[in-house]
């Protein structure tokens, strides 16, 4: 149910046109917040929107097209999203746009790499730096990080991408540190195999082992409606209350 408060508040969603970021925006448009949802694929953006099975409008929507590694496209798009609400700070981030390219680390070309790096990181520390001196000044926000299980653990053929939850982890619990004191929240939520295109970007031989895996699973991955929710569940805390972090996963998956 939606409340006339909600529909003051700016939420911030990167990597909002697929996947978790989508159906996350989907569960907040429907509890009536303001959204800002960034990604590259605008025209996977305006569909979304235009969908008339969801929540989502034009006017309660801003969408921006945004290379999450440009941090000026980021402030672009708040800058955009808080005239048209007429909202003077944002008051949570979701930290959700990111890549998982695998392979071992002796054949991985180093652009993968990088571009792993560039996203889940920068463009992470990116978009909560175009956002927390408001925060800190305001004594009020929440970032939200989507990390991984992969964050904690190591997969094989994923060396890079572990490499860049392990750091939305430590970012994370630093930067929570650093904020308690000006009530800013900081939430890492951690999935485990989900349902997206995340696996997608990846050649079949390299992704082949996952897939199979997930096969083996007879309730299957986890969906990105139970991602939304553990998001939604954190952020609708009672603001003397920082949900840490939230882990879930596939109850199948072993690792
Ligand atoms: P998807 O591939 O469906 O979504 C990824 C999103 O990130 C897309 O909206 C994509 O938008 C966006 N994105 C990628 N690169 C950039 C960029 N340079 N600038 C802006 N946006 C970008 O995968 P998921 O929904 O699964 O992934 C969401 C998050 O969840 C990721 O951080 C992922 O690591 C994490 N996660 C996923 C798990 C899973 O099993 N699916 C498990 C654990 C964590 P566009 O291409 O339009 O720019």
């Amino acid at each position: 149910m939606s409340s006339n408060n909600n529909q003051s508040k700016l939420v911030v969603i990167t990597g909002a046109s697929s996947g978790i970021g989508a159906t996350t925006a989907v569960e907040f448009a429907a509890k009536g917040y303001k959204l800002l949802l960034l990604a590259r694929r605008l025209d996977r953006l305006e569909q979304l929107v235009k969908d008339s099975s969801n929540s989502l409008s034009f006017e309660n929507t801003v969408i921006h097209q945004c290379d999450i590694i440009q941090v000026d496209q980021i402030k672009e798009g708040i800058e955009k999203a808080k005239k048209q609400f007429n909202i003077s700070s944002v008051d949570c981030l979701i930290n959700n746009a990111g890549v998982m390219l695998l392979q071992p680390l002796l054949t991985q070309p180093l652009s993968d790499q990088n571009q792993m790096f560039d996203t889940n990181v920068k463009g992470l520390l990116n978009a909560s730096h175009a956002v927390l001196k408001e925060m800190v000044e305001n004594k009020q926000g929440t970032i939200i990080n989507i990390s991984s299980i992969a964050g904690t653990k190591s997969f094989p053929s994923a060396a890079a991408y572990c490499g860049t939850k392990h750091a939305v982890h430590a970012i994370s619990e630093t930067l929570r540190s650093e904020v308690a004191g000006s009530k800013v929240r900081v939430v890492i939520v951690s999935p485990g195999f989900t349902e997206s295109e995340l696996l997608g970007h990846n050649e079949k031989e390299n992704s082949e082992g996952f897939e199979a895996m997930v096969n083996s699973w007879e309730m299957g991955a986890l969906k990105s409606k139970d991602i939304a929710d553990a998001i939604l569940y954190a952020y609708e805390a009672p603001k003397h209350v920082c949900v840490r972090e939230i882990k879930l996963a596939p109850t199948e998956q072993t690792v």
